[in-house]
This record gives C-alpha cells, structure tokens and sequence, in this order.
C-alpha cells in the first residue's frame, strides 16, 4: 500500500533537503511538493503520477507580492493564480499576464493554483493521463500513441519523434512575452533561470520537462520593470468559452512610436511542446509599420516550422490568425 506522509517543513532548505531524496528530478519523482494541488491531485488520482512522500510548501514565507527596487516585480511562488491576476500592478503594468491567468481554468481552480504550480502543470494529452496506454513522457520508451491517434489538441511546434504534447499553461505564455525569470533553491543553492530555458523540449527525452533537479523548490518569479506605454494583449482561441485549454493563444507585448514597432514580444500558446516565444515574429516587426499586412508576414514567421499531425494541421492557421488579431488589439489600443 502507497503511504501518503504530509509533512509541514518549518523552512525552505528543511523541504529542499527532504525533496533532494527523491531518486529522479520533477517529473516522475517519489518525494514531491505539492502546493495547490490542482494538477499532483489530479493525477495521483488517475494514478498517472505516484509519489510516495508530499512536502506541503503551502506554508513557506513564498505568498507575497512585491515592488523590486529596479520598477519590476516579484511573485513568491505559493501566490494564488487568482491573487497575482488581480494584483493592481499586475492589471496595470502587466496586464497581458493578468488577462492569461483570467483566460484559464475557473474561478475556483485559479484560487487554488499558484505561481510555482502553474510553472509546473502537466500536459492534457489524453494518453498521458490514462495508464492503460502507452506513453513516452509516463513511462519513458513505450512509445507515443498520440503521433497515429488522436491529436487535434497536441503541439505543432518543438515536437520530436517521441513526443508532441503540448504545454498547457496560459500564464507561462504571458511570462515568456514578458521575459520572466524563475527563481530556484536547491541543494546546490540558488538560480536564476530565464523563463525561454526552464522548460525543456521533449526531444528524446520528453519525461523531463524542466531544468529542475531533484530537490530544486521554486521560491518566486521576478517580472523585469515594465515598458512605458507598452500595449499588451493576450487572445486565447479554444473549443468553448470557458474552462478549456487553448487550442492557440498569443501574447503580445508592443511599443508603438509614429506608426512603426519600436519594442515587440510575442509567445504563443496551445501549439507548442513549451511556452512559445517567437523570435521570428518579433523580427518581422521591429522597426516596421504596424500595420495588417506586417502583422500577417509576423504570423507567418512564427508558424514557418510548424510540423502539424494528423488531426491538427488546421492550428496553423488558426495560429496566424490569433497572432494577427492579437497584434491588431495591441495596436488599436
Ligand atoms: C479542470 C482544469 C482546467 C484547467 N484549465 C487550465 C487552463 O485553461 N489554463 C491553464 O493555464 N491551466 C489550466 N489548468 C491547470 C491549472 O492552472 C494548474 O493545475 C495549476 O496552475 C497548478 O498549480 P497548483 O498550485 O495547484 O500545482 P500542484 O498541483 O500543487 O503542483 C503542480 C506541480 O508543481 C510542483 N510544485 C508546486 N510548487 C512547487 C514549488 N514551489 N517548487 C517546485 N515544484 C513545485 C508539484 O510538485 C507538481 O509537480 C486547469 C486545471 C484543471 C484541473
Ligand atoms: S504526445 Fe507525449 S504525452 Fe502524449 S502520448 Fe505521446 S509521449 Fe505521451
């Protein structure tokens, strides 16, 4: 019989130590974290994910929201999704991760999740959370069935030949177009990791999914200062109005200044094995006119080495047309 011990360590490095026993990294590991529970629940339930220990970090001093002395920000990683999007620096200067985090799940799940959990959601594809099937990223080697089967909603960028899931997270597609960093403790100490290198692509080895080493707590997110009059949008395209995961989504955060592109970033979400940022839609635009037809050339950048399946080769269209029409809501704006 599995035994579940919820311990409530007094400190940071008292959880870390305890995590650092686990045998494998994040992914798959014995001893886990656990904060909102929103995702390990669900998929200790389903039997998709089976720690034998749960370190309850819900207690740790990681729930505050602060001014950094450069103008950004720094979110602690136990902050409620909710919290952060309803921060009034958030809406104000942030607003593109505030509209993302609004974009996802419901009300009730967003009070539950937090910063840290949120950075570490798994994939939705319906293979990996049914142990009956084979699967790559569960069981590494066992193949991935999703490639000839049922994959309208997978990824159709930073695929490989042994995974295509997609990332399903909204907030980290803002934080990508806002080019945040995640702050990591360990047995090893401390690390700053870009947001652009935290998330690893499948490859041969689409079981780990971060950088993040057995024990690795992640204690908060820093936002850098915000751009003056930037104009920011997050669009997220999906089957049905609410409570669904986006079939493509766009995040963009623009400087317009007369009528040209003087500061652009953009991440795309729903179509990718990780948070997307598209550093060729961003060089489509600098400097140029904002306008309809620069837009769709940036769009067609984006989605140039889209690799579609079966089922999905209509979310590159669907891509360039979120991305268009988010670019022409940050330009309007
Ligand atoms: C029905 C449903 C619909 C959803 N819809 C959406 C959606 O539309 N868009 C979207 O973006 N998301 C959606 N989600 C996912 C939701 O956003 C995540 O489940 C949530 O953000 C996870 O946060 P948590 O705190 O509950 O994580 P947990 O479940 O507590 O943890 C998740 C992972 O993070 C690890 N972890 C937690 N804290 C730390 C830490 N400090 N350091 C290191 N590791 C840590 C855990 O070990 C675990 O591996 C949905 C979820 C559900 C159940
Ligand atoms: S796409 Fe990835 S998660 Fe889905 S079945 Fe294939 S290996 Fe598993």
């Amino acid at each position: 019989m599995r035994t579940f011990e919820f311990s409530r360590p007094e400190n940071a490095a008292a959880a870390i130590k305890a995590a650092g026993q686990a045998k494998t990294a994040q992914q798959g590991a014995d001893v886990r974290f656990v904060a909102g529970g929103t995702t390990l629940i669900d998929l200790m339930k389903l039997e998709v994910e089976t720690p034998a220990r749960l370190l309850d970090v819900n207690r740790l001093p990681f729930d505050k929201i602060e001014e950094l002395p450069d103008g950004g920000l720094k979110i602690g990683a136990t902050v409620r999704n909710s919290d952060l999007a309803y921060h009034s620096r958030v809406q104000r200067d942030y607003a593109v991760l505030s509209q993302a985090i609004l974009s996802g799940a419901s009300a009730q799940l967003r009070n539950m999740a937090t910063t840290a959990g949120n950075l570490l959601q798994r994939t939705r594809c319906v293979y990996f959370r049914d142990t009956a099937m084979p699967c790559n990223k569960r069981e590494p080697g066992t193949g991935c069935p999703a490639i000839t089967g049922s994959n309208r909603t997978l990824a159709i960028l930073g695929t490989s030949e042994h995974c295509i899931a997609t990332n399903p997270s909204d907030m980290c597609v803002a934080m990508a177009a806002l080019e945040a960093t995640i702050h990591v403790d360990g047995l090893k100490g401390f690390r700053a990791i870009p947001i652009g290198d935290f998330h690893l692509l499948p490859g041969s080895t689409p079981h780990r999914e971060t950088v993040l080493e057995p024990g690795d707590l992640v204690t908060h997110v820093t936002l850098p200062p915000p751009r003056s009059g930037s104009r920011q949008v997050y669009l997220k395209l999906r089957d049905r109005a609410s409570y669904e995961f986006a079939l493509a989504s766009a995040a963009v955060v623009l400087n317009i200044a007369g009528g040209s592109i003087s500061y652009v970033r953009i991440a795309l979400g729903g179509v990718g094995t990780k948070p997307w940022r598209s550093p060729e839609a961003e060089a489509a635009l600098a400097g140029k006119p904002a306008n309809a037809a620069n837009f769709r050339k940036a769009a067609e950048a984006a989605l140039r080495n889209a690799k579609p399946q079966s089922e999905n080769k209509f979310k590159i269209e669907l891509a360039k047309r979120c991305l268009v029409h988010a670019l022409q809501t940050a330009a309007a704006g």
